[in-house]
């Protein structure tokens, strides 16, 4: 089988540690594999993606040895694409518009928490106890107020069938998430929004048709979004795209053990490098050679 994989940073900071690990395992497994590594920009978020942080991500890669195929996708030129995709959602009445804001989600599930179960990240959102009536979404909707689609598990499990409870896919992580076979639970993770206010898509949608359209076959990513993938194996099968297998590594600390995050700042690869370090000393730092499979 060919092996394509990818690394997709979205330009909202500078890259860091933990970045250049997962970049460098995706783009070594893809050299020992004689396969295919792919570059693609994540910045459906027009607000908080900015022109630099992208350049400095090509800079940066570049700076570590790495190379991609060109040209690079970039998310913001496809929204047409995810609107294709959420249209789709919508004609199978898979998604519902949500009006509510954060504030009375949080507030829903204080008063009623025993219908949101603790989920992998927090309290999840299962839906309302009673969907909308088609007289206040028009009302609302001719008020002009803003809502998000989320994808409803109810629905999704009500067309799929027996076949909801039997969708897997394949781990080859280090250990630290399942391994193997991983029976998914969408569930998990209740009613997630596929279509922001702001944008109309979201990380989950566009993330999963791009690496459908661009022919991902194994996706190698901190197992932070682990979670994610059994969001994402239920789209694949909603929208019968092919299903790639998954490596979820684990995430590098810091001294202190926090794991690096753009929104604390991490000490940015730019930085590391003015502070003399080389590709070498970051790799030797992040022990890469006793982990690409
Ligand atoms: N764009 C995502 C991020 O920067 C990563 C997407 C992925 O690897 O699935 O966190």
């Amino acid at each position: 089988m060919d092996f394509v994989t990818r690394f997709a940073p979205s330009p909202t900071g500078y890259l860091h540690l933990g970045h250049a690990f997962s970049a460098l395992t995706a783009w070594q497994s893809a050299r020992r594999a004689g396969g295919r590594f792919i570059l693609r920009i994540e910045d459906i978020d027009t607000t908080r993606c900015r022109p630099e942080f992208e350049d400095a991500i090509y800079e940066d890669l570049a700076w570590l040895g790495l190379d991609w195929e060109k040209p690079v996708r970039r998310q913001s030129e496809h929204f047409a694409d995810y609107d294709a995709v959420l249209q789709s959602l919508i004609d199978r009445g898979l998604v519902y518009r949500c009006f509510k804001t954060r504030k009375e989600i949080a507030a829903d599930i204080a008063r009623a928490p025993h219908l949101a179960p603790d989920g992998p990240e927090g309290v999840v959102y299962c839906g309302p106890d009673e969907m909308m009536g088609p007289d206040e979404e028009a009302e609302r909707l001719a008020r002009g107020e803003h809502f998000a689609w989320r994808l409803s598990i109810h629905r999704c499990r009500d067309l799929l069938g027996d076949r909801f409870d039997r969708l897997t896919f394949t781990e080859h992580g280090d250990g630290t998430v399942d391994h193997g076979q991983v029976y998914v639970r969408p569930d998990r993770l209740g009613d997630v929004v596929v279509g922001r206010k702001d944008v109309g898509t979201s990380y989950h949608l566009a993330v999963t048709h791009d690496d459908a359209v661009q022919g991902i076959t194994r996706i190698i990513r901190g197992k932070d979004l682990f979670e994610a993938t059994h969001l994402h194996r239920l789209l694949q099968e909603l929208m019968d795209w092919p299903v790639p297998d998954y490596v979820h590594h684990r995430l590098l600390t810091d001294s202190k053990g926090k794991r690096f995050a753009k929104r604390d700042h991490a000490v940015t690869l730019r930085e590391l490098r003015e502070a003399g370090e080389t590709p070498d000393s970051l790799k030797r730092r992040m022990n890469l050679d006793s982990y690409v499979s």
